[in-house]
């Protein structure tokens, strides 16, 4: 244990639903992987899109994850309380030469943005999106779950958006920020993000920040094969049932069941238990 006396780690949902299995396993796999190094676990709350936000989310889901035994060890963070640092970032950004306005319709373009508006110069103008200028071809990362990956600049992942038409700061912007300010050294989530990743790299290295680790969980698919999710109307976590929750999530994960009642008394036994190297090598995976 202690391997990581800085480790920190984090559980970051957005409020737009209820807790669901596929959430229970990302923030277990979290917590687990940050107490067995001897590091600190924190939850933030990615509340940046209203539109999609629904009202009490936000409590509920850290009602499930308390019921669970899951508890941050800081106070929680929420992400709508920190527009101007992500503003200050975007100066940084641009002071820099990293960014460009972009007025292009999502519907204008079938797959990757192409770069139409890279190099037109364009002064800002209304409505029109802040995208990042990406200057590296390739970006490499050794994922501590699913292994050396590569991705190609055009091919997988191309320009995007830090600051929104619709005037919101965009997720990659704001969960690099956040990452950095609370000093996260290693980020644990589901497979579902591994395609971020490489964006968010790109923006650690625009800011001269050392990219932290990536764990990346496989995604809890259900019987029709597609991701657990709120758009999907996967069922909340029934927080009655905690300690089986728990049971089903480690099963997942591939790590021993613990046969008791109480999620306390899972979670410590999980924490010596705890191997990365059990961990399915996979994007997605049925309970
Ligand atoms: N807020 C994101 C979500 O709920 C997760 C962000 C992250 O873990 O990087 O999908």
């Amino acid at each position: 244990m202690a391997d990581h006396p800085h480790y920190v780690g984090r559980f970051a949902p957005s409020p737009t639903g209820p807790l669901h299995l596929g959430s229970l396993v990302a923030a277990l796999g979290g917590y687990l992987d940050a107490k067995s190094a001897g590091g600190q676990w924190l939850i933030r709350i990615e509340d940046l899109d209203p539109p999609r936000a629904v009202p009490g989310a936000d409590r509920h889901i850290l009602k499930q994850l308390a019921d669970h035994g899951l508890v941050s060890d800081q106070p929680v963070r929420y992400q709508s309380q920190r527009l101007h640092q992500f503003d200050e970032a975007l100066s940084v950004l641009r002071d820099k030469g990293h960014l460009y306005f972009c007025n292009c319709s999502r519907r204008s373009y079938p797959g990757l943005y192409p770069g139409t508006c890279r190099a037109r110069g364009m002064a800002f103008e209304q409505p029109a999106a802040l995208r990042f200028r990406v200057s590296e071809t390739t970006i490499k990362q050794k994922d501590l779950a699913q292994g050396a990956l590569t991705w190609t600049h055009g091919k997988d992942f191309g320009d995007f958006i830090v600051h929104r038409r619709d005037g919101l700061h965009a997720y990659q912007l704001a969960v690099v920020v956040d990452d950095i300010a609370q000093a996260v050294t290693r980020i644990v989530r589901g497979a579902d993000l591994l395609s971020a990743t490489p964006m968010q790299t790109c923006l650690y290295h625009a800011f001269g920040v050392k990219p932290p680790e990536t764990l990346h969980l496989p995604m809890v698919l259900g019987r029709d094969g597609q991701k657990l999710s709120k758009q999907t109307h996967a069922p909340p976590v029934d927080t009655e049932a905690a300690a089986d929750n728990l049971n089903q999530a480690l099963r997942f994960l591939n790590q021993p069941i613990i046969a008791s009642d109480n999620p306390k008394t899972i979670l410590d036994t999980a924490i010596k238990n705890w191997r990365i190297d059990r961990i399915p090598k996979l994007i997605g995976k049925t309970l």
